[in-house]
């Protein structure tokens, strides 16, 4: 069975290039880049050039480029340490309620000690008010956290509005850029951001990878204590290799992007015209006009019918996509994205992500296409909602494969 994987904003494989770049450094170059000898001095050369990489990806200087283990890690680092940095300043943080739980746990961790957050609400597209944002702003703030893109919808936020609101107020602004960075142009400095987080493994690298930037000047709390790798801003070891392949990583997002980006973009755009023409009751989800979403990122939820289930049948056919509902994490509660956006808590559960790569083809798209509407209309005949609505007596041949789907 052909396996196609369509979950890229969950993960994405090392790209060849990368893992070759990286794998003179677990034996050959082993040293420690802190040491001063012969083997330290092999490896300090590959870590400054992996920081010029991130650092012309993002468009700041590579003394702004701070590395660390993943985009979870930066998160937390660029959210607590301003509000340890700060707190004599003031106690009040505004981000959003679509934000990855890497920040929004962790200001709700905030919240236990005394900071207050405003949580701004999306409206149905998923789309923030600026207006609201501006407004929420007090002489307490000390920060604004908004993500660059959704990693459920896609959805692409006004990064640079957002810096010159900041700006005017002089609140710092931290985005989470781990979805955008790669797929679309991420440039720091035209947005006035102050710290943004990457990470490795949505963009061709490795797992346990990342890497922050932070403007000049901006004073940040440690994180991590110990050593005084990263200029005492983290502590920690270098993962040499992980950090050689983000850099890596980060040089084919730059050469590429354009070109994956009509790549993809097609791809995804042939899939969301697909379902949406050719399944009934069906509802996108994440910002109608595409240009407002990152090109690889396809939200849409099918009436009557719940999300795992549905992967559950793609997986029988080999294909690989995500949900926004995780029964079988233990959790019922939907995706608080979709929540967020005001998406009916049925619809919600029944929301299936597809998110591509420049590795999918448009074969791969087309035998989607073909088993997608086979399988929805399974689930559909086998849902008590869908056949309250539809009063229609299953044939014979719909019971044999109702009763297979249920094996
Ligand atoms: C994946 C992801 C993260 C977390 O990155 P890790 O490296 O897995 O910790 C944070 N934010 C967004 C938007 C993500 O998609």
């Amino acid at each position: 069975m052909e396996k196609i994987y369509m979950d890229n904003n969950a993960t994405t494989a090392v790209k060849p290039a990368v893992l070759e770049a990286m794998l003179p450094y677990f034996c050959e170059q082993f040293g420690n880049p802190s040491s001063v000898h012969w083997a330290g001095q092999m490896v300090g050369g590959a870590i400054d050039t992996a920081r010029e990489q991130v650092a012309k990806l993002l468009n700041c200087s590579a003394a702004e480029v701070i590395f660390l283990s993943c985009g979870s890690e930066g998160d937390n680092h660029a959210i607590k340490g301003t509000a340890e940095a700060l707190k004599e300043k003031g106690n009040h943080i505004i981000t959003t309620t679509v934000e990855h739980p890497a920040v929004l746990e962790t200001c709700e961790a905030l919240e236990k000690d005394g900071f207050e957050v405003t949580y701004l609400k999306v409206d149905q597209d998923g789309m923030l008010d600026l207006a609201e944002l501006e407004a929420a702003i007090t002489d307490k703030t000390i920060l604004i956290s908004v993500m660059w893109a959704n990693n459920e919808t896609g959805n692409i936020y006004p990064i640079d509005e957002i810096g010159q609101i900041a700006k005017k107020h002089k609140v710092r602004f931290h985005t989470d850029a781990v979805q955008a960075v790669g797929k679309v142009p991420v440039d720091v400095r035209k947005a006035n951001v102050d710290m943004a987080v990457i990470s490795g493994h949505k963009i061709g690298a490795p797992k346990g990878i990342g890497a922050m930037y932070l403007r000049r000047g901006t004073r940040i709390s440690r994180f991590m204590h110990g050593g005084h790798q990263e200029r005492f801003r983290r502590a920690g070891t270098h993962n040499v290799p992980g950090i050689v392949g983000l850099g890596l990583a980060c040089e084919l997002a730059l050469e590429n992007m354009d070109k994956d980006y009509t790549y993809v973009r097609n791809l995804r755009d042939k899939l969301e015209q697909g379902i949406l023409s050719n399944i009934p009751d069906v509802k996108l989800n994440g910002h109608p006009n595409a240009d407002l979403r990152l090109p690889n990122t396809l939200n849409v939820s099918f009436d009557f019918i719940e999300g795992e289930s549905l992967l559950l049948f793609f997986d029988m056919k080999g294909i690989a996509a995500s949900s926004g509902s995780a029964c079988s994490s233990g959790s019922l509660e939907p995706s608080h994205v979709m929540g967020a956006m005001g998406v009916d808590v049925v619809l919600a559960h029944s929301s299936t992500r597809f998110s591509l790569s420049a590795e999918n083809t448009e074969s791969e798209v087309d035998f989607v296409l073909e088993e997608l509407p086979k399988i929805v209309q399974r689930l559909r005949d086998m849902s008590p909602l869908y056949q309250r609505a539809d009063p229609t007596p299953l044939s014979c041949d719909e019971c044999r494969m109702v009763q297979k789907a249920c094996v």
